[in-house]
């Protein structure tokens, strides 16, 4: 049976999203008293520089519209929980830095919110079938009503990230390492799809003020679209959304996987939609970074000419924290080029890449990597770069030890990568910070 998606042009506080979900139904199931999980998506915060959080947070002004109309339906207690990766996994603070200066602290103060780092709470072991178990945040797990709120984005592994994958931040970190399996069935596609289904009643909002291409973080670009897609279906709020970023939702491998578990098509037609015409508000957003022929380098390090390395495209296997440091070492070896071949160099990440018999030094980044690979006898001199996350010290003299001359400085100061990336939206009033700020009434 169809049910209702709305999509709303996002014209002003507190009307658009209360016009999202009243045209939708989006909180019908909703009973006086339920406690509510929100989940909004704050994929990435740093303390040190200043973070582009267009397409990449959910805007602090739709987490405080939703969390109003909670209020005026009768909502019990409200928890907002997120998950946030830091670097250093035992790093408390920068959740704590995140959420007083997204105003969250202010929605406490106002409403009696409770906000909650789901990294220092209880998780609880959830079986979802096909063998897959996951620790779930007991916040989410014991909740009586749960409202996802991501953001309209573009992910580099999955596609997009939306509802359903905007729930991985409710789980723990072994687990989340789970979902980046090396098994090429039971992969990221498949455990995304699953996700939802340990869920009570639930609902979501996609918040499209600002949407993401190439995301899911600040390297992406982001656009100003102005959306909101509002559903009681998670599946079918994804399919539009996913639609409105210009991307056939049957190409979305964890959309098909959830559509023919539930046996409707993974295409638009399955969604009633109510509102703006999705044809009329479409818009290509790119996902992928291009990479050369033989993905062996990213196109703009075969532009630059850079001869004899091979730092294959990350798969569906590296996690997070690996993923993090794609970006550093890609940059790190942009600067470091003097159009001089290096030495037959490769560069391995994830749990799944094998080492190519005719590199002269591979460099095997992580401890999946290590174990993987540490006896291959195809490695002619093999680099290992310990710890989980790598360690970045490490990281700098083994690419340096295979001729790689990079700036240790550039990994040092990592935190402060957002900051170039701020040049993008200088001058151009569209990007406003004022979405993401709750003022004290
Ligand atoms: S080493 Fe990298 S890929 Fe392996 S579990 Fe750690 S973060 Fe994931």
């Amino acid at each position: 049976m169809k049910k209702d998606v709305s999509v709303v042009y996002y014209r002003s506080a507190q009307e658009s999203v209360a016009e999202a979900i009243n045209l939708s139904g989006t909180f019908d199931k909703l009973s006086r008293g339920d406690n509510v999980f929100i989940k909004p998506n704050i994929v990435y915060w740093s303390r040190e520089a200043q973070v582009p959080p267009w397409g990449m947070i959910t805007t602090s002004r739709v987490v405080e519209d939703v969390v109003r109309e909670l209020k005026d339906r009768g909502a019990g207690q409200i928890t907002i929980g997120e998950g946030i990766i830091t670097f250093d996994p035992k790093d408390r603070e920068t959740s704590a830095h995140a959420y007083e200066s997204l105003g969250y602290n202010e929605l406490s103060k106002r409403f009696g919110v409770k906000i909650v780092n789901t990294f220092e709470r209880a998780f609880r072991r959830k079986r979802l079938g096909d063998d897959v178990t996951l620790n779930f945040s007991v916040d989410l797990l014991d909740a009586d009503f749960v409202v996802s709120l991501p953001v309209l984005k573009t992910h580099t592994q999955t596609v997009v990230s939306l509802s359903q994958k905007n729930l991985k931040g409710c789980i723990d970190i072994n687990s989340r390492k789970r979902c980046h399996s090396d098994d090429r069935h039971k992969n990221l596609d498949f455990h995304v799809s699953m996700l939802a289904d340990v869920l009570p009643k639930s609902c979501t909002l996609i918040d499209g003020i600002y949407t993401l291409e190439r995301g899911p973080t600040y390297i992406g670009k982001a656009l100003r679209s102005n959306l909101l897609i509002a559903s009681e279906d998670m599946l079918l709020a994804d399919i539009v959304g996913t639609a409105l970023l210009g991307i056939d939702p049957g190409e979305v491998p964890h959309l098909v996987m959830a559509c023919e578990k539930r046996g409707i098509a993974s295409s638009i037609e399955s969604a009633d939609v109510v509102g703006e015409p999705v044809e009329m508000w479409a818009r290509p957003h790119k996902w992928d970074f291009p990479y050369n022929k033989d993905n062996s380098l990213p196109v703009y390090l075969e532009y630059m000419g850079v001869k004899g390395l091979s730092f294959p495209k990350y798969d569906h296997s590296l996690c997070t924290y690996c993923s993090g440091i794609i970006g550093i070492i890609q940059y790190a070896i942009s600067k470091a080029w003097k159009k001089t071949p290096y030495d037959g160099v490769e560069i391995l990440t994830g749990k799944i890449c094998r080492p190519n018999p005719e590199m002269n030094h591979t460099l095997l980044v992580g401890k999946c990597q290590i174990k993987l690979n540490k006896d291959n006898k195809q490695i002619r001199n093999s680099i290992p770069v310990p710890g989980c996350p790598p360690r970045l010290d490490k990281l700098v003299d083994g690419l340096r030890e295979a001729g790689i001359d990079v700036d240790p400085d550039i990994f040092k100061d990592h935190e402060l990568a957002p900051e170039l990336f701020m040049k993008r939206y200088l001058n151009r009033p569209e990007f406003s910070w004022d979405f993401y700020k709750i003022e004290p009434e």
